[in-house]
Parts: structure tokens; C-alpha cells; sequence
């Protein structure tokens, strides 16, 4: 190896004899490939054997030169790099200076068992869940600017989803800290989403532990964590502090694996909920607070009077309006002239040892109870008017249990018919006093 590194050295001398010349022994730590504003640039950021950080740069052109010869956590031998002062408005910086690798640089990677060869890094800078909180809720600047890193166990992903109104698609994560607090951490990043968040669905199981750096704060759902366009998200990271985190998930496995389970909506979607929340009565369900979500248990039937399951809304805004076929309209919410589309919506009887009330649910939740699609029962209804059958969908919910995510229904004048409340998320518990049927939703003419 040392020949081979004099061998580099002397011949990078020959050729760029005035060429400043920092010699050292780095750990690239972080690598972050970014195509943000006008300049593509590669962040690597290097461990000296105290273990300081400096932020390293190649820009445009010299990218395809560095770009699949680094190797995280492996050491190298650098020289040739130039020096500028910290100049980014977007982070904080890591030193006050950082390197700009380009062609004339030199990059060397050592042998694993070579004597120069780094010990693993331990230094990590992480930020609390409680700071993130604190911070977030409270930053009185721009939260553009804010960002932090994270150590934390992921306890439920789902695949990307698109955005309509974003035009975008995302990603969502809940991660979790040892003092079981939460947060969504939503993606953006196109790479990360291939790349990290494929392996995280794939490993979800064994809750695995991410390093997630230079991630923001949003105020959107309480406090959320977000990408930003530097972030990066590395998996089982090869750090000492993800012991305590690994020991504690073995102690916690039954409370992890039940927030996973209540956690997850059958639309695709997380919901945020408290990770030791008990199963409430449904007798209880007066007395939660407005806006507050909760968990109950409870057999699902339909009330023998409805007529709809489902409410025609405005294309372009969602507006639900009173016509009785689809049909183009004005819409009065928006004030296009749109096509009136179907969405699902109808109420249930929710049942349990406590009591009785009425609840609605809407959307792909709706949806997916009725295993039809809102085009399937708007055509059900309007072209044989016979939709559907009480008594075999009873029959198929007979002796079920579902888990349920309510909140109350905020109405002015209470009465005692009104519904009581509106459903997030319902999905059959995986135990049933007899042996599960599978819907049959060919009954449903
Ligand atoms: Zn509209």
C-alpha cells in the first residue's frame, strides 16, 4: 500500500508541482449527491483521526470523477484539495473552512487492515426528539434554516404516494427515539425514496435504525420532520450510540409491534397516534377532546335506513354538492366548470360491550370496507337502485372486530341521532371469535 501511495504522491508532484498540497488521512462520513440551484454539487464531509469534520466539495464537471470511488466509513489518503472559507446560507457550517476536491486532487483508499487505517468515528451531533419539538414549535426565524441529525428506530413506512396537489410524490416514515416519542418524517428526495426507503420497507420488521442528517422541521401535523435538499439518511449506521437503541427495541418489541399495527391506515397513510394509548369505550368517546384522535374496538354494522354510500364532489375541489347524477357543473366553491366525481361516504353503527353510536367514514376507508370502489357504487346504485343489501353486508361483518381511529364530530346542536363520530381508520383486528370468511362482495348487486 505505501508503495502504491509514494508511487501517487510522486507522480502527482511531478505533474502539478505548484499545486497546494494538504496531506491526510480521512473517513468520508456523509455523501450527499445534490443537483440543487444552478451548481450540482457533492458533499463529502471527513473524519481527521480527532475525529474533527470538514466539509468536502466537488463541483459540476469533476463530479463523474468522484462519484462511485468513495466508500463511507472507509480511510483515505487525500492531498491536492483546495481550501475556501464556509460559504453555504443553507446549513451550518462543520469547520470554518471546507476542501474542493477537483481532477488534480489525489483520493487514495486504503486497505482495510492498513496501519494508517481510521478507527471506526464516534462523534455524531444529534438533537434530541424533545429539542427538535421545543425548537420547531418555537423558532421565531426562518425554519428553512433549522436542521438537524437524528439517530432513531423506524416503527412504520409506506410506499411513495403522489401528491395531486403537490404534483409530487412522497414518502412517509414514523420514527421513534427511546422515550417513545414520535414523529412523521416525510421524503422527498426522489434517490432517498429509491434507494433507503425501498431497504426500509424491506427491513421494517426488524425496526431498523437510521442516521438521518441536515433533516428539517415542519409545523405541518404538530411537529414533522422533513427532507431538505442536503439531507441524506444512512441505515444501521456503523455507530457505538445504535446499541442503546437495538437493546431497548429488543426489551419493547410488544409495544413497537402494536404501534406499528394501530399506526398504519389501510389507505396507504400514517397516522400519528400516542404510542401507549389504551383502547377507549365507546361510552368514553363523549368525553374525548374535540379535534383528538382515538383508538376503539368495536363490532360494525349498517344502519338499516341508509339509502347512500356515497356523495358527489367537485373534481377540481372536493366541494361536495347536491346533484343527483354526474354531470358537469359550476362549482360554486371553486368556480370552475368541472366533472362531478364520486366519492365514497356513509355511516356505520359501531358496537361494543359499552354502547352504541353512529359514525362516518369516507374515502378510500369507505372503500375498502365495502371491498367496491366509489365509480363501483355510485353505478351500483343509480343503474339498479338496489344497493346494497343490508343483510349481506351485516353477514359479512358478523362477529368482526375492528380496530378503529375516531375522532368526535364537531356539531353545533347535538342530538341524539347525529353522528357521533368520524372514522381515520378501521381495519378488521387479526383475532376473531370465528374462523374469518373472506368478503364476498359478489352478494352485492
Ligand atoms: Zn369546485
Amino acid at each position: 500500500m505505501f508503495n502504491l501511495l509514494a508511487q501517487v504522491v510522486n507522480i502527482h508532484k511531478r505533474r502539478f508541482p505548484y499545486a497546494s498540497f494538504h496531506l491526510c488521512f480521512v473517513d468520508f462520513v456523509d455523501l450527499c449527491f445534490s443537483t440543487y440551484s444552478i451548481i450540482a454539487f457533492v458533499l463529502f464531509i471527513y473524519v481527521s483521526s480527532h475525529e474533527d469534520q470538514i466539509k468536502g466539495i466537488v463541483y459540476g464537471d469533476d463530479i463523474p470523477c468522484y462519484q462511485d470511488q468513495i466508500n463511507l466509513y472507509r480511510t483515505y489518503y487525500i492531498a491536492g484539495t483546495r481550501v475556501q472559507p464556509s460559504s453555504s446560507k443553507y446549513e451550518k457550517p462543520l469547520h470554518a473552512f471546507e476542501l474542493v476536491f477537483h481532477k488534480k486532487s489525489v483520493l487514495v483508499e486504503l486497505e482495510e487492515n492498513d496501519v494508517n487505517a481510521l478507527p471506526l468515528p464516534t462523534k455524531l451531533t444529534l438533537t434530541s426528539f424533545t429539542d427538535i419539538k421545543q425548537q420547531v414549535l418555537h423558532a421565531t426565524t426562518d425554519l428553512n434554516k433549522k436542521e438537524f441529525d437524528i439517530l432513531a428506530i423506524v416503527v412504520n413506512c409506506f410506499p411513495r404516494r403522489y401528491l395531486m396537489k403537490m404534483n409530487k410524490w412522497l414518502y412517509e416514515l414514523i420514527v421513534m427515539d427511546i422515550f417513545k416519542q414520535t414523529f412523521t418524517f416525510t421524503i422527498w428526495d426522489q434517490t432517498i425514496m429509491d434507494n433507503e426507503g425501498n431497504k426500509l420497507l424491506q427491513q421494517l420488521h426488524e425496526y431498523p435504525i437510521i442516521l438521518a442528517r441536515r433533516i428539517g422541521g415542519s409545523r405541518y401535523n404538530g411537529v414533522s420532520l422533513t427532507t431538505k435538499f442536503n439531507t441524506t439518511i444512512l441505515i444501521d449506521p456503523p455507530y457505538g450510540q445504535k446499541q442503546q437503541l437495538r437493546a431497548w427495541i429488543t426489551e419493547n418489541k410488544p409495544t413497537l409491534t402494536s404501534f406499528t399495527l394501530r399506526s398504519s391506515s389501510k389507505s396507504g397513510t400514517l397516522i400519528s397516534i400516542p404510542v401507549d394509548e389504551e383502547v377507549i369505550l365507546i361510552a368514553n368517546a363523549e368525553s374525548q377532546e374535540d379535534g383528538q384522535t382515538f383508538s376503539i374496538e368495536a363490532k360494525i354494522s349498517f344502519p338499516p335506513d341508509q339509502k347512500k354510500y356515497y356523495v358527489l364532489v367537485c373534481s377540481n375541489c372536493g366541494q361536495d354538492v347536491r346533484y343527483p347524477i354526474i354531470m358537469q357543473i359550476h362549482c360554486m366553491n371553486c368556480g370552475e366548470h368541472r366533472m362531478l366525481i364520486p366519492r365514497c361516504q356513509f355511516n356505520v353503527n359501531l358496537e361494543d360491550s359499552s354502547g352504541t353510536t353512529t359514525a362516518m367514514i369516507i374515502n378510500r376507508e369507505g372503500e375498502k370496507l365495502l371491498s367496491l370502489t366509489a365509480e363501483q357504487i355510485y353505478e351500483r346504485t343509480s343503474t339498479k337502485n338496489n344497493f346494497p343489501p343490508m343483510k349481506d353486508l351485516d353477514t359479512a361483518f358478523t362477529n368482526k372486530i375492528f380496530s378503529i381511529r375516531a375522532k368526535k364530530i364537531f356539531t353545533r346542536a347535538p342530538n341524539a341521532t347525529a353522528t357521533k363520530l368520524y372514522i381515520h381508520s378501521c381495519m378488521e383486528k387479526e383475532y376473531t371469535t370465528h374462523p374469518p370468511t373472506t368478503p364476498n362482495t359478489n352478494n352485492i348487486h
